[in-house]
């Protein structure tokens, strides 16, 4: 799986990083990033809330 985050949709909101902070940060711009995309075994679901969650829908799961 992997996930990834649309930084021109992205506002902020950092509702991704409460729910999963190891897959999603705040980057210094105030805008959403996945350090690595390939999402780590056993983390499906949280990427998935993730994405679910997003008030934007700026994250991207595949
Ligand atoms: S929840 Fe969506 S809009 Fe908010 S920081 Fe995360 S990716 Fe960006």
């Amino acid at each position: 799986m992997r996930v990834r985050v649309d930084r021109t949709k992205c506002r902020g909101h950092g509702v991704c990083c409460v729910n999963a902070p190891d897959i999603f940060t705040i980057g210094d711009d105030d805008h959403a990033y996945v350090e690595n995309e390939v999402v780590a075994p056993g983390r499906e679901e949280d990427a998935l809330m993730g994405a679910r969650n997003c008030p934007e829908q700026a994250i991207y799961v595949h």
